[in-house]
């Protein structure tokens, strides 16, 4: 098995020449120190919450865990209190519309200099999976420059790898075409958007697609286990968001979770509750801080994903981390009366296993009662899955629940209500706004 590329990648960066985990610590211990000098001294937001801190007398680790945290509704209140540079060196600016109801944006800025920062994680993330044999589609936005599809071509480019960036699916038919006609072999796109295409596109997919990248939201295990068993391609995971700079780690061969971008990034897990770090091998909150940022640096930035370090060396032989595949958002459940939890992934779990679902959404009503709505290709299968559905969610929880499933035809035009966001569960509130 190859080794994960991000090896070597990060050993050159880095410049360290040992292949321990110390000598990785001790980079990122002298990266944290200036990562917290440089934002102290050049972003308002930083200047007044590290007011107390003292810097220079952080010399590990755990001295660096005291350092508060920076949470996305700061960016959301303010996003220019945390620019270090000049607008004019801003590049891109990245504007997240994450909450349904407030009018706040979550923007975030980068300079060339970030993005070539970015371009060099992707190119060698990207010869995790693929080889100058392969001919890549890109199922991500791609039209501006910065964004997630432009750099990924700039660094294909870059490994002599084609690369056609066409953004996200809207249209399965041309993108079919785009398939054959240029012998694509390796697919990068949303998880959802690549389980609705190779369900109404089986042939062409199991004739040409040899890899799969899923970025951009957590990925079902049931997605996986479809794409490989009936396709027989290698499904690989990307973790990022835009706030990272699009890319945080992707996996190896071994495809038993992420090695990170640990030259450019350090991650924690935490416990969400107290802040306390999590063991290798306990759930947590990730939280990362950026090395080298120059726009935009971010501190112990709570992302709302849950993951863990994995307690296991990797197959691959590397000494670096592996993070085991984030399995949602901390919001995206609903807890009831009994405190009993329902996360979005459990219900993926369930409802996505039937192939002829194309997608699906579910939502609390205010009544409590859980309104599900499927895509079906054919309505006459609705009745069959609804029964079988409804029993398996019955079973699931001991809370009595209300269940309201209804069924819509598949437009075949892939609607993108929010084409680079998260999925949701979503409890709808009175007067019928969205509540995260
Ligand atoms: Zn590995």
């Amino acid at each position: 098995m190859k080794q994960t590329p991000l090896e070597n990648w990060i050993l050159q960066r880095t410049g360290i020449h040992e292949r321990s985990r110390q000598a990785l610590e001790e980079y990122q211990i002298q990266q944290l120190a200036s990562t917290l000098h440089y934002a102290k001294d050049n972003s308002r937001y930083y200047k007044k919450l590290l007011a107390q801190t003292d810097i220079d007398s952080i010399k590990s680790i755990s001295g660096f865990h005291a350092v508060p945290f920076t949470y996305p509704e700061d960016i959301r209140k303010k996003p220019t209190d945390f620019l270090c540079v000049s607008e004019k060196e801003v590049k891109r600016i990245v504007t997240l519309n994450t909450s349904g109801t407030s009018g706040e944006e979550k923007r975030i800025y980068f300079t060339e200099g970030d993005l070539n920062q970015t371009i060099d994680f992707f190119q060698y993330g990207m010869n995790c999976l693929t080889d100058q044999s392969d001919r890549v589609l890109v199922l991500l936005p791609g039209k501006a420059y910065g964004s997630i599809g432009d750099l990924l071509k700039k660094a294909l480019a870059l490994s002599h790898i084609e690369c056609i960036v066409h953004g996200v699916l809207r249209d399965p038919e041309e993108v079919e075409q785009i398939i054959m006609e240029n012998g694509i072999s390796c697919i990068v796109g949303i998880p959802m958007q690549i389980l609705y295409f190779s369900r109404i596109k089986s042939e062409v997919f199991r004739k040409f697609i040899k890899k799969v990248l899923l970025s951009t939201d957590y990925v079902p295990g049931v997605l996986v286990q479809e794409l490989e068993s009936r396709f027989h391609c290698t499904v690989f995971n990307h973790y990022g968001m835009t706030e990272m700079g699009y890319g945080g780690g992707v996996e190896c061969q071994a495809l038993t979770g992420y090695h990170l971008r640990e030259g450019d990034l350090y991650f924690e897990i935490i416990d969400p509750a107290t802040g306390k770090p999590a063991t290798d091998g306990q759930y947590g909150e990730v939280v990362f801080t950026t090395f080298g940022r120059q726009a935009m640096p971010l501190i112990r930035y709570r992302t709302g994903d849950m993951a863990r370090f994995s307690k296991n060396h990797c197959a691959c032989g590397t000494f670096l981390r592996t993070m085991d595949k984030v399995i949602g958002r901390i919001t995206n459940k609903v807890v009831f009366d009994n405190s009993e939890e329902m996360h979005l992934r459990e219900l993926d779990e369930i409802i996505l296993k039937y192939s002829e679902v194309l997608d699906y959404t579910a939502a609390f009503s205010r009544t409590d009662t859980l309104e599900i709505c499927l895509t079906l290709m054919k309505g006459e299968l609705f009745e069959k899955l609804q029964e079988e559905i409804a029993e398996r969610i019955c079973a699931g929880w001991k809370t009595d629940l209300k269940l309201c499933m209804t069924w819509k035809p598949d437009s075949r035009i892939f609607k993108i209500t929010n084409s680079m966001g998260k999925r949701n569960l979503i409890r709808l509130q009175e007067g019928g706004g969205k509540d995260g």
